[in-house]
């Protein structure tokens, strides 16, 4: 078995999957799972349906492909905005997309009429995270364009907080995007049927007066992957967090100083690297570098351990104080979603579900 490896706990996560979908329930609020986090891999995202998720989300179109290919009948959704160049394959492939431009959605109306198909349109609104989004002020003109466009429902309103700006979803920004549903209902006479107030981070709104909102969906990756909310800073009882373990192996071990010697100038990355001289400690290199993942999102299982510094293909780690490590030994780390994104991505790290 080839390192380094991601150990996938199916059982774990299935069981996030279940406790995140029936506390959603719970409030009237259907949860999409979202597969990104592990590049949608087919026993992942079945661990997700077994726990209870009906509705699939990913901002890739390479991973609905896959999902598809791999038999999943559930709505899938395309939540990042969808290129202009990739409409026909979207339509194509997903039953709905995330959308903030009229332009994007004419030509998912064309291509889904070609096909003879209807695609599912929920708009983004941007209140204030600067990512992707529509002004509050111009949805019902947007909406206004789009619900005459041939082959396309209109289902909905999402908001996206935490992810660029850092903003922390709160109930008022839940109010607006009711309130913005209500206009647009009378507005039109139409059924708005689809308010996604966000992705985990809104979570802990849900036992907040939620109930007096139209809010009725959530899209949820990192609290049924990592069973945590980094944008709350929290870790969400209820769910388990060693879903995911990276191991790596050591190709060497030796007693060096802690300090280097000669002229410092910069390190691979073009940083000056400083380190405190703490005399002679044993270091340790494993397999696995910056090309994988951000090192600093990693975190030895082994609080012993240190991380000293990273280049491309090599892990430096001060394993003073466990002296069992040895060459060839296997070195365990927890991981952000950062470090989960580029560690599912990376073809040198293999993965294995148990
Ligand atoms: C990634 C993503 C989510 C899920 O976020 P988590 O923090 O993993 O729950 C939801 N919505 C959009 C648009 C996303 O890109």
């Amino acid at each position: 078995m080839s390192f380094p490896k991601i150990i996938i706990d199916i059982e774990k996560i299935r069981s996030n999957a279940h406790y995140i979908a029936e506390y959603g329930k719970q409030f009237g609020v259907e949860i999409m799972g979202i597969t990104k986090g592990v590049c949608a891999i087919s026993s992942v995202v079945e661990a997700f349906r077994q726990g209870g998720v009906r509705k699939f989300g990913d901002s890739r179109l390479h991973n609905i492909k896959e999902m598809r290919n791999a038999g999943f009948q559930e709505p899938i959704y395309m939540i990042r905005l969808p290129m202009l160049s990739e409409a026909e394959e979207v339509v194509c492939w997903a039953d709905g997309s995330m959308n903030s431009e009229v332009e994007t959605i004419k030509k998912l109306s064309e291509k889904a009429n070609l096909y003879n198909k209807q695609h599912k349109v929920i708009l983004m609104v941007d209140f204030g995270d600067l990512r992707e989004g529509i002004l509050p002020d111009d949805i019902l003109s947007t909406v206004g364009e789009i619900i005459t466009l041939p082959n396309i429902e209109f289902e909905g309103l999402a908001i996206n907080q935490g992810c660029i700006g850092g903003t922390i979803p709160n109930l008022e920004s839940m109010q607006l995007l009711s309130v913005l549903g209500q206009d647009i209902e009378k507005l039109y006479g139409i059924n708005v049927n689809v308010l996604s107030g966000g992705s985990t981070a809104t979570l802990n709104l849900l036992d907040k007066n939620f109930s007096s909102l139209k809010i009725n969906q959530l899209r949820v990756g990192e609290a049924i992957l990592l069973g945590q909310d980094t944008t709350n800073a929290r870790i969400i009882s209820g769910t388990s967090r060693d879903t995911l373990t990276l191991q790596t192996e050591v190709i060497e071990v030796k007693k060096k100083s802690s300090c280097p010697r000669g002229q410092i100038g910069r390190d691979a990355f073009g940083n000056i690297p400083v380190f405190a001289d703490r005399g002679i400690i044993r270091r340790a290199i494993v397999g696995i570098g910056l090309q994988d993942c951000r090192i600093d999102s990693l975190t030895p299982a082994d609080d012993g351990i240190n991380i000293l510094g990273a280049s491309s293909d090599h892990l430096v780690l001060d394993v003073t104080s466990s002296p069992e490590v040895k060459l060839g030994s296997i070195i365990e780390f927890r991981m952000t979603y950062s470090a989960m994104l580029g560690l599912m991505t990376s073809k040198y790290v293999s993965k294995e579900c148990i």
